[in-house]
């Protein structure tokens, strides 16, 4: 019988450089780690690896938490995993919105049947926390749950004294930080945060797929309260919580917590393969060391920048709260933005971001991210930009991008 599928080949990506706002290339060390030999989710070698990764997480989170783990999803399901664990229907929460990522907060909130109130910040600006403080007195939620950076609108939330404000009025605070982790400083203890989930996808410098989380004693006391084990695993320390029964099986974090617990009750079947990603991804976080981290992220968006203004274009957003790792660029009048992206990768197979919503086809976004957080692809995506723009008819300078982000790399890091 002739199906015709033979003539789908191997596996055979082209090589791009990925310079979007995530995916983005993942480091070749976890690539390798992925293809590593699988295991028994119960053999001892798994579950220790199970532990490692644990561990390193918490390093990677600056957190103390026992409760930091991995949910087997892309990073949207560690959003989802810590809304529907936390909220009941009739609870009331509280979503800043500055991007489409806060909507998403929203959206995940209603489907969870929470009373969910809102604030919303122009696209391009943060909040002041003396805001969010302000409308957490006002609304009294249970929740506040929000965005660290929000890719969409390439703006860093500013966090530092938020949490302690919620925590000393019992409020949790859920944060998204699946763009920042590991390249913009997010001390999860110190900052008193409640939940924080993340990916691979971004800074991190992994595939999509796994989401890392943790959660404060706190949180999972609260979660625990809704703990209601599945009939068929039910053993003698199975005593239901109080609470009500979490909406979700895949994402009841307390079924989650009893797998990656002692207990070991199962639940899902952890992907060997991503757990084998992520823990790289930590290792090697951990191994260049958090700051240096965050300080070669710095320095990267820094140097993208300085070369995009030399070439004679327009940074989007407020400049006191970019992320460092993800830069929108106004697109010029009369360049055709979709037509730019195509060359780009028709002509040196380089990846850069569109946009959504109010800035659908106002916008590209660039990442500076984990592996590509470093000279080469950056000055590499100045060059092919200069040439793009410059072929499609847009009016800048092309000889000036390089040499603008090559001496920002020059001052700052002589070695990188
Ligand atoms: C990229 C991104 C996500 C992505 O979620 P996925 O499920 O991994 O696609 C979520 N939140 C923020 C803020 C992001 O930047």
């Amino acid at each position: 019988m002739s199906t015709g599928l033979n003539r789908f080949g191997e596996i055979d990506p082209p090589a791009r450089l990925m310079m979007g706002p995530g995916p983005i290339n993942a480091y070749p060390r976890v690539l390798r780690a992925m293809s590593a030999q699988l295991l028994g989710q119960f053999d001892r070698e798994f579950t220790d690896l199970m532990n490692e990764t644990m561990a390193l997480y918490r390093a990677v989170f600056r957190t103390e938490n026992q409760q930091t783990f991995l949910i087997d999803g892309t990073a949207r399901a560690g959003i989802e995993a810590s809304l529907v664990s936390l909220l009941a229907p009739g609870d009331r929460v509280l979503v800043p919105i500055f991007g489409r990522f806060g909507h998403l907060l929203v959206e995940i909130a209603e489907r969870c049947g929470a009373e969910v109130h809102t604030l919303e910040a122009e696209w391009g600006c943060v909040f002041d926390q003396d805001d969010l403080m302000a409308a957490v007195d006002r609304v009294r939620p249970k929740v506040l749950a929000l965005c660290h950076g929000d890719t969409s609108t390439t703006m860093a939330q500013p966090l530092d004294r938020i949490g302690r404000h919620c925590r000393d009025r019992g409020v949790l605070v859920y944060v998204d930080s699946t763009a920042t982790l590991s390249g913009m400083a997010l001390p999860v203890d110190a900052w008193a945060l409640d939940v924080v989930s993340a990916g691979l996808q971004k800074c991190l410098g992994g595939p999509s797929g796994s989401a890392p989380i943790t959660l404060s004693d706190q949180a999972a006391a609260v979660i625990r309260g809704r703990r209601h084990v599945e009939k068929g695993l039910a053993g003698p320390n199975a005593e239901p919580g109080a609470g009500v029964r979490i909406r979700s099986n895949y994402f009841d974090l307390a079924m989650v917590m009893d797998y990656w617990g002692p207990d070991r009750l199962n639940h899902h079947t952890e992907s060997g393969t991503m757990l084998y990603a992520a823990r790289e991804c930590a290792r090697l976080v951990l191994e260049e060391g958090l700051d240096a981290r965050y300080r070669r992220h710095a320095i990267a968006g820094q140097a993208l920048r300085a070369g995009l203004e030399a070439m004679g274009l327009n940074l989007y957003g407020d400049p006191a709260h970019r992320m460092a790792n993800v830069t929108g660029i106004w697109i010029p009048d009369g360049v055709d933005g979709e037509a730019v992206r195509r060359r780009m990768i028709h002509d040196f197979s380089i990846e850069i971001g569109t946009s959504f919503g109010p800035l659908k086809g106002r916008i590209w976004r660039i990442g500076t991210m984990g592996y590509n957080a470093m000279r080469p692809p950056v000055l590499t995506t100045l060059a092919a930009m200069s040439a793009c723009l410059t072929a499609e008819g847009a009016s800048i300078d092309p000889a000036a991008a390089v040499p603008a982000a090559a001496s920002v790399f020059d001052q700052m890091v002589p070695a990188l």
